[in-house]
């Protein structure tokens, strides 16, 4: 679908995939003007496909639009391109265990104008991928390194936006991640670098043995889909959710003292996944062969059920693609 000042949305179209042709000057390649979503087309047993809370990743793709100074996508522009393409490529969805069809929507700021101003034209795309499943062999807990060069967001910046600039600010301390036998990159607040903010690709969760799940307040993180929909998970089985600053001391003396028993990152691409150890430059955390907790597994049990419809969906959260 093309956006112009004058036209507004116009031409959506579904078209065989290839390259893009852009403008050399386009705004994108110059000054990072692109959002985007991740989400998932899930087979269910009987063969029909659907998608997770769609309508929450329209939402989202607003606020980031408005961030970036790029055109608000209608919700249902948004719903019928996914359903559009879904249904043409309903037989790619496959249909072995946590497999899915991964859909990438993502928007760029098309006009050749080499200056630094909100979008006069602009383009919505979607691209789909088959995805593997996460854990071929069964769940195993992640280690994440902590990055304490480098932030990814700070107050008043793009934090909250899935924008392509976030990434960027995480390619560094992904890769020391990697150099370090990590899986993922845990950051702090870029103020007082105290705080726990979220992984490259997931926000976190913390369990104290009192029932409590401690989860890290908006702001500069990504409010992810997930994040949200395990504080309504959780909250249904009468835990009590802080969204609130959680700082590294508090991780670091809450499971010396045996009150934080369980941490977990969650994401679309993961779902929910147990932490099980956290790496920095001089202290470790857990342990990587830790045992995943009982909470963290029960809330991906429930949360996967819903997803490949083996659990009612009484949220009204699925939507049927195909
Ligand atoms: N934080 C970041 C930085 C992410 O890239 C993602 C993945 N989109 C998440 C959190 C989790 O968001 P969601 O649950 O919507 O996938």
């Amino acid at each position: 679908i093309s956006w112009s000042e004058e036209r507004g949305w116009h031409d959506a179209v579904v078209k065989p995939y290839g390259p893009l042709s852009l403008d050399p000057a386009a705004a994108v390649l110059h000054y990072g003007q692109e959002i985007f979503e991740g989400l998932k087309a899930y087979r269910w047993a009987d063969g029909s496909v659907w998608t997770f809370r769609p309508e929450a990743n329209a939402e989202r793709l607003q606020r980031s639009a408005r961030r970036l100074a790029l055109p608000e996508l209608p919700e249902a522009d948004f719903l019928a391109a996914i359903e559009h393409l879904v249904r043409i490529d309903a037989d790619w969805v496959p249909s072995a265990p946590e497999t899915s069809l991964y859909l990438r929507p993502f928007m760029i700021a098309s006009e050749a104008f080499l200056g630094v101003r909100g979008a006069h034209e602009a383009e919505f795309h979607v691209i789909a991928s088959p995805a593997g499943a996460y854990f071929a062999g069964g769940v195993r807990p992640v280690s994440i390194w902590l990055s304490q060069d480098w932030s990814r967001a700070g107050r008043g910046g793009l934090g909250a936006a899935k924008t392509g600039g976030n990434y960027a600010a995480s390619l560094l301390p992904q890769a020391e991640a990697y150099e370090q036998g990590c899986q993922q990159v845990l950051f702090l607040d870029a103020e007082e670098r105290t705080y726990v903010e979220e992984l490259g690709g997931m926000n976190v969760f913390f369990v104290y043995a009192d029932g409590r799940v401690v989860t890290p307040a908006l702001g500069t993180i990504l409010e992810g889909i997930t994040r949200s929909s395990v504080i309504r998970l959780a909250e249904e089985r009468g835990h009590v959710v802080e969204e609130r600053r959680f700082s590294i001391d508090e991780w670091r003396a809450g499971v010396e003292s045996g009150d934080i028993v369980e941490a977990f990152a969650c994401g679309t691409a993961a779902v929910i996944t147990p932490i099980g150890r956290l790496k920095a430059r001089d202290f470790e955390i857990g342990a990587p062969d830790s045992d995943p907790g009982a909470l963290t597994m029960s809330l991906r049990d429930e949360l996967t059920g819903i997803q490949y419809g083996r659990l009612p969906d009484h949220h009204g959260w699925m939507r049927r693609l195909a």
